[in-house]
């Protein structure tokens, strides 16, 4: 009987992995080799098997206790399944969790959170690799007067379509995240140096410039202005940001829709024709 213990045990475990159809084989062929053995042994085993009833009677009863095993087994089969399932679909979960804790709800651009996450991890790697990182502060012009003018959800929709837009004019490897309000930071690594930066920053402006906007409004336009800082081995993200908050107000003070680069010379403008700074109901400075 040790051996019909061991065969239990072995039953056991192995019915954890087997499909219910593969488990009815193996209890139906255990079933005849053990009936085959108990009835071939001379020395009878502790179960009785004096007469072909009582072998036939044991033979049964180790059959049916068998059968329990089985049974047991496909049931921890199942409930192993289930458990397979049920751990994918928290990692699927948090993975989904995740993405929209690094969302801005609005737009769909990172949130402040995570593109200040973005612009430490690419400080660190100027730290240490003395690669290329530019940041740009994207700030919506007159972007109070297309509310007064359009009503907030236009300036809702303005904004989300203002990330589609700013996102499809930049590189794989830039991040784009809402900074606050109608004011976005791009970071752009391996930017190469202030030309590459801004000729980056000034596809975004352009983008924009040219997008047709009036889809939301009769003669609504939208322009950005762009204020670019280049970070140098050591800097903070506090000093970068600073910097590149001093190139937007630059871009803002001398006239919206341009890039200026911290440091360098003339702002880059639009060639389209925008409506002027003080125009009915696009007005206002902030
Ligand atoms: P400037 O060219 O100097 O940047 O002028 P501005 O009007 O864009 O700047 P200001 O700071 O005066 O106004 C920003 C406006 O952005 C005011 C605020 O109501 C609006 N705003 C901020 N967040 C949202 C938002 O989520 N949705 C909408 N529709 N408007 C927003
Ligand atoms: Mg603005
Ligand atoms: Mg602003």
């Amino acid at each position: 009987m040790p051996l019909a213990a061991v065969l239990f045990i072995v039953f056991a475990f192995a019915a954890l992995r087997m499909t219910p159809r593969q488990l009815l084989f193996a209890w139906a062929g255990i079933t005849v080799g053990l009936a085959a053995v108990v009835s071939s042994l001379e020395v009878p085993p502790a179960l009785p098997a004096a007469t072909p009833l009582q072998a036939a009677l044991s033979t049964i009863w180790v059959s049916l206790s068998l059968g329990r095993c089985a049974l047991l087994g496909l049931y921890g089969a199942r409930l192993r399944r289930e458990l397979v399932q049920r751990g994918r679909e928290l990692a699927d979960a948090t993975g989904r969790l995740e993405r929209l804790a690094m969302r801005d709800a609005l737009t769909g651009a990172l949130n402040r959170r995570a593109i200040m996450d973005a612009l430490d991890t690419a400080l660190a790697s100027v730290d240490t690799t003395g690669g290329p990182l530019a940041v740009a502060l994207v700030d919506l012009d007159h972007f109070k007067g297309i509310n007064d003018r359009f009503g907030h959800p236009v300036g809702d929709d303005v904004l989300r379509r203002f990330v589609t837009v700013a996102a499809r004019s930049l590189r794989v490897s830039d991040r784009i995240g809402r900074w606050g309000g109608e004011e976005f930071l791009v970071v752009l690594p391996a930017s190469g140096g202030s030309d590459a930066a801004r000729a980056v920053a000034d596809r975004l402006r352009e983008a924009v410039a040219t997008h047709p906007w009036t889809e939301f409004g009769e003669a609504l336009q939208v322009t950005v202005s762009v204020g670019v800082a280049l970070a140098r081995p050591g800097m903070t993200p506090g000093e970068l940001l600073a910097r590149a908050d001093l190139s937007l107000y630059r871009a803002k003070r001398s006239g919206r829709d341009r890039v200026c680069v911290d440091g360098g010379d003339t702002p880059s403008q639009s060639a389209v024709t925008l409506p002027a700074i003080d125009a009915p109901g696009i007005g206002g400075t902030g």
